[in-house]
């Protein structure tokens, strides 16, 4: 009979902030797959987990796939975890629970702590609707490119930011989405120097230059929807995407979702999508 797979979260920081099903999971499990083994062990001592650990990280997830897939087929119930967090949200797994999925093995998510989702929610940045774009290009060509087309999406956006380039994004992010707009920058979630900061891009690049150990630690950037949309680049944008969408599906689907991009009126979308 075959074994199951374990999608297991663990801490972002703070280590009692575990579930005790994931605990119960990971000792029960006859396999962990964890992307730093030393880093994890530290987990496993604190929780008296003795089972066994094996490194799958981003450079050997690919020729690992087919083996675990194997074992677990076999009759191993194997569980995947990873640094920090929710495996598979910019972390690594997807091959693997894609691959388990298209083999008839069942996959359990054990759900628990999440960066986006722990900022989030105590953001003061709207909740209601959100994407998750996890980490902007390192390149500064790329990321302006990115920001730009994200300038007018009506909903709350969600970046992942390494300490290295805190400092340049929001740079970045003030000249393509202007100095009013409303940002979270969530800094060390649920650790010692844990700081919510929600203000202007201005007030946020002042927080970070007023002290080199501001830059330091772990981000997470939200950007609340703009008040009011760039309605040139708005224009720009519903006339490269419509005729995409409109070539995918139906006009009233293709205008609601074009609205949603480029922030115009559904009905004006709709109007555009019929006179094609
Ligand atoms: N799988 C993780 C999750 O569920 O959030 C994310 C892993 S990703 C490789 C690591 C990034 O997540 C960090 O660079 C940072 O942007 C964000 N992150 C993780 N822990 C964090 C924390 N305690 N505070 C703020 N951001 C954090």
């Amino acid at each position: 009979m075959s074994g199951l797979l374990y999608i297991v979260a663990t801490p972002i920081g703070n280590l009692n902030d575990i579930t005790f099903r994931a605990v119960e999971t990971l000792k029960g499990a006859e396999l962990v797959l964890a992307e730093d083994t030393r880093h994890s062990k530290k987990l496993f001592d604190h929780y008296e987990i003795k089972s066994p650990l094996r490194a799958f990280h981003e450079h050997n997830e690919n020729e690992k796939v087919n083996g675990i897939i194997s074992e677990i087929k076999s009759g191993k119930s194997v569980a995947l975890i990873s640094d920090a967090g929710t495996p598979l949200i910019s972390d690594p797994g997807y091959k693997l629970v894609s691959e388990a999925k298209k083999t008839g093995i069942t996959v359990v998510p054990i759900p628990g702590p999440n960066a986006a989702i722990t900022a989030l929610s105590s953001s003061g940045i709207a909740s209601n609707s959100f994407t998750f774009f996890g980490f902007l290009p390192s390149k500064q060509t790329l990321r302006i490119k990115l920001l730009k087309t994200k300038r007018n999406l009506d909903e709350t956006i969600i970046f992942y930011e390494s300490p290295k380039r805190i400092l340049a994004t929001i740079r970045d992010m003030t000249d393509v989405f202007g100095r009013d707009r409303r940002v979270c920058l969530a800094k060390e979630l649920t650790k010692s120097f844990e700081t919510i900061l929600t203000d202007n891009l201005p007030t946020l690049m002042d927080y970070l230059e007023s002290d080199p150990s501001h830059q330091k630690g772990e981000f997470v950037i939200l950007v609340s929807p703009p008040d009011k949309i760039d309605h040139e680049f708005a224009e720009n944008e519903l006339e490269k995407i419509l005729p995409i969408l409109c070539d995918e599906m139906g006009a009233s689907k293709a205008a609601k979702l074009a609205s949603k991009i480029t922030g115009l009126d559904k009905k004006y979308c709709y109007k555009r999508a019929i006179s094609l």
